[in-house]
């Protein structure tokens, strides 16, 4: 009989087990984490601009709150099935617990080509999906967030739809607003500046010296074009850089501080490619571009067993959730690779999401000099726990990482007690 692959959330589970028996705790205090503690599935009709109704699927799943209420972002796709979201979930749980902030870990998202809605189609469609799953979440409950595909406008919607159920206004119910209605400065550039503390803390960790360090990046959405412009403020090369739009090389490095997340990836893409000693490359040859730290910054999955043998770099930062798959990060640490994982290097967006929540719930605005410096130290001192974890332990970060989320995890299931 043929083995069935696991599915993404079962091998995340199958860490999760590995860790916390290698912790040596006994399956009573670890299995509670092996899966979700609540999972809503919910049906949302539309009506349609021209009089039709169309009825999308939604789920929101709770899936740790041990160490607080759950946290996680909301994602419009057409691919989001429910497996994919228990897996988003449980890595929020670990992600929050890495930061070191009080929450456990959630996910939601919808089935849906947003794409394809007009702009009042896709405020209906948010305004139902917060009123159906508005009976499991609240501001002490469950906070959602934007992720994929969703933005402030959306988390706006989001708030005044929950808001108005209720009654009474409810900043805290979602982070990720706009600035005018409870939002937190630095949010959108959060994730971004997350991901240059721990490149730039890793790279000094290894004696690399900022000019001299070529950096490649895929992506220049949000996480990717924020990252390589502070990476670039701080000296390093950004040799190449890909987005849907086509790969691009510098070997003298590409002046990226004339891209502009409004311009959108095209415009971006001709910006760099009009720039002295650029060329073009294959975008199936981008991610073998020789350098010394690789940033995925884009899409799941776009390291794997295939193609790993063919990564020519020295550090890899997961800026993306989970782009480098299990069988791949193996090849890679056999060729002396070091990779920082996704659930430490991209948590500077849940960080600030939590700093956005605090000030909600003050009723009191932190300046941008304040968020940031109180986001770098986060990251900062999670970037030198996964370190001194590492050292101790001898295995990767990825290990380091889920040894201290699980740790913590466990040991906060335990103070609350089983009854
Ligand atoms: P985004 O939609 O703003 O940008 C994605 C970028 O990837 C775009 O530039 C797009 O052109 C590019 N891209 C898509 N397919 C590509 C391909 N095949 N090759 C090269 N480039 C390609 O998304 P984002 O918010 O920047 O998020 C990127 C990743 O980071 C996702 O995995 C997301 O889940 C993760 N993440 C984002 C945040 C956040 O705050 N935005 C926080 C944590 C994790």
């Amino acid at each position: 009989m043929s083995e069935q692959k696991l599915s993404q959330y079962q091998e995340t589970v199958q860490s999760v087990k590995k860790i916390a028996e290698d912790l040596g705790y006994k399956e009573s205090d670890y299995i509670t984490l092996l899966s979700p503690e609540r999972e809503l599935t919910v049906s949302l009709p539309v009506t349609m601009d021209d009089g039709s109704v169309r009825v999308y699927h939604g789920y929101r799943i709770q899936d740790n709150s041990a160490r607080g209420p759950y946290k996680g972002g909301v994602r419009y796709h057409p691919d989001v099935e429910i497996e994919e979201v228990r897996d988003l979930a449980l890595l929020m749980s670990l992600k929050c617990s890495v930061a070191d902030i009080p929450y456990g870990g959630a996910k939601g998202g919808i089935t849906v080509d947003s794409r394809e809605l007009s702009e009042t189609e896709l405020e209906r469609l948010t305004r139902k999906y917060a009123e159906k799953i508005y009976p499991v979440i609240g501001p002490e409950i469950d906070i959602p967030a934007p992720d994929m595909n969703t933005n402030a406008k959306i988390m706006g919607w989001f708030r005044d739809e929950y808001s108005k159920i209720a009654g009474v206004q409810v900043p805290a119910i979602v982070t990720g607003k706009p600035v005018e209605v409870g939002g937190s400065l630095g949010r959108n550039e959060a994730t971004g500046l997350g991901v240059k503390t721990v490149t730039h803390l890793f790279a000094q960790s290894q004696n690399f010296v900022p000019e001299e360090t070529r950096i490649v990046v895929q992506g220049t959405g949000n996480v990717g074009l924020i990252s390589a412009q502070l990476l670039a403020e701080e000296g390093y090369k950004i040799i190449a850089i890909s987005n849907i739009a086509g790969a691009v090389l510098n070997l003298n490095g590409l002046d990226v501080s004339v891209m502009d997340l409004k311009n959108g990836d095209q415009k971006n893409y001709d910006l760099l490619i009009a720039q002295s000693g650029s060329q073009e490359i294959p975008m199936e040859e981008f991610l073998f571009t020789e350098c010394d730290i690789l940033i995925p910054a884009a899409l799941q999955n776009q390291i794997h067993a295939e193609n790993a043998d063919k990564i020519n770099t020295k550090l890899i930062v997961e800026a993306a959730n989970a782009p480098v798959s299990a069988e791949g990060e193996a090849i890679l640490v056999n060729k002396g690779v070091k990779l920082l994982p996704d659930i430490l290097c991209n948590a500077g967006g849940v960080i600030c999401s939590y700093f956005e929540w605090v000030q909600n719930l003050q009723y009191f605005s932190w300046t941008l000099e304040e968020v940031n410096q109180k986001l770098i130290a986060k990251m900062t001192s999670a970037f030198e726990e996964v370190l001194k974890v590492q050292a101790e332990q001898k295995g990767t970060y990825r290990e380091a990482a889920l040894r201290i989320a699980v740790d913590k995890l466990i040991q906060a299931a335990k103070f609350k007690g089983k009854f």
